[in-house]
């Protein structure tokens, strides 16, 4: 059988292997619910944009909140990225696993001073600065600290991404950006403030972008403001144009990065504007293909309306199917050859919105482990405690090494924070 997605996660014979590593092992060793990376895929994946990108200044942020596990930031790092962070906490995050804190751009719409003081004593490349009173902010702290702040404004294109309505990030009624007609004149307050250095420009327009037109349609606009603002005497160092692109889940086919970069690049050199350093911040397309969620069957619940094949993996775990009805295929583990039937895959969690699949054709029997491809991105990195239930462990696999990379979250962890009040 041929899975979406990566090459790296593939049957061999009955057995699914992730890399070089069987689940059927790797649950044996390391239990279920599991997170399984590739290495290798990750690696693969940053491929075509580090070539895409090769000819000209550039610097490619992994968007970590796809997937923030040390092991996976370090992965990136060692690969001469940099990120893309939305909280103090990613930033941290990446000063742990060893990061450049000069290749971290901070973006988000909700910044804290202490947030922005933490990233300036860090020395972070770059704020994205999101609205007008954060400007002002951002330049009160710096020059409470005796800095100046580099800064981009991400501009809201109102493009149509074409996406899920709850990824789609620009679109004048979204909360994200500066709107288009309101840029220039932002770009002209933050020159003005003491406490800023205006470096660059940045938008994003959503998530699981499968054309490269609202790319297109954006990076026009985008270029439209940055002639405005630099014919005000405003000079922009670099162009930071986001994320975003999709991957396949099932039946998707988004371009390739090369592609779309390429696309890009000839736009911007059409406009004249090839001399700029060239920023991404790619989350999804680097990690999602390269990971998958391995969860047991409990219980096989027939029924005359509906089949449900109830596993040990919950909404908590994976949130994306209750999110946004995302579709991932799940597939067997080992393949029984059985008759196969229809069942909706759901966990053990209390809402009748915890589902993994619905009306999946699976031969299936308690006990058997099913894999839930694609699961890379937006998993484990949204996962919750929900119903007092640890979160997931997670293995790295490298070839046929398996390692550790986050253990099982126990019961004794979730209430170590929590306090009983004093009986009087
Ligand atoms: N940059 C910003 C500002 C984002 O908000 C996001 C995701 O929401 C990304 C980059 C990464 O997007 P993706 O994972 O779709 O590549």
């Amino acid at each position: 059988m041929t899975l979406p997605g990566s090459p790296h996660i593939a049957y061999r014979g009955n057995d699914l292997f992730i890399d070089g590593c069987s689940a059927r092992d790797l649950t044996a060793r390391f239990g279920t619910p599991l997170y399984v990376y590739s290495r290798q895929a990750m690696l693969t994946a940053l491929a075509p944009y580090r070539q895409a990108l090769a000819s000209r200044p550039h610097l490619v942020c992994y968007a970590m909140k796809a997937n923030s596990n040390l092991a996976v930031l370090q992965t990136f790092a060692q690969a001469g990225c940099g990120f893309d962070i939305v909280s103090g906490g990613e930033l941290e995050r990446v000063l742990a696993a060893g990061g450049d804190p000069a290749k971290v751009v901070f973006s988000g719409v909700g910044k804290t001073r202490a947030e922005m003081r933490r990233a300036l004593e860090a020395g972070v490349r770059c704020f994205n600065i999101e609205s007008l009173p954060e400007l002002d902010v951002l330049s009160d702290v710096a020059t409470q600290l005796g800095k100046r702040a580099p800064v981009s404004l991400r501009v809201n294109p109102d493009v149509d991404a074409k996406t899920h309505p709850y990824i789609s990030t620009g679109l004048k009624g979204n909360k994200f950006g500066i709107a288009h007609e309101e840029a220039v004149a932002a770009y002209q307050h933050a020159a003005s403030l003491p406490g800023l250095d205006v470096v660059g420009i940045d938008c994003h327009i959503g998530s699981q972008i499968t054309e490269t037109s609202p790319y297109l349609d954006a990076l026009d606009r985008v270029l439209d403001l940055v002639e405005a603002i630099e014919a005000r005497g405003i000079k922009l160092h670099h162009l930071d144009l986001g994320g975003g692109l999709g991957i396949t889940y099932t039946d998707e086919t988004p371009p390739s990065a090369d592609t779309l970069i390429g696309q890009m690049l000839a736009k911007i050199d059409a406009r004249g504007h090839g001399q700029r350093e060239i920023l991404l911040e790619p989350g999804r397309s680097l990690v999602g293909n390269a990971g998958v969620l391995l969860t047991e069957v409990l219980y096989l619940k027939p029924s005359p309306q509906k089949n449900f094949c109830v596993v040990d993996a919950a909404m908590n775990d994976l949130m994306r199917p209750a999110l946004y009805e995302a579709v991932m295929r799940i597939v067997p583990c080992q393949s029984s050859g059985g008759t196969a039937q229809t069942w909706d895959i759901v966990g053990p969690v209390c809402e009748s919105g915890d589902w993994l699949g619905r009306d999946r054709e699976l031969a299936v029997a308690p006990g058997d482990t099913l894999a839930v491809l694609s699961a890379g991105a937006y998993g484990m990195s949204m996962a919750s405690n929900y119903n007092t239930r640890g979160r997931p462990a997670e293995v790295m696999v490298d070839g046929d090494r398996a390692t550790l990379i986050r253990a099982r979250e126990t019961t004794a962890e979730l209430l170590a924070a929590e306090l009983k009040l004093l009986q009087t």
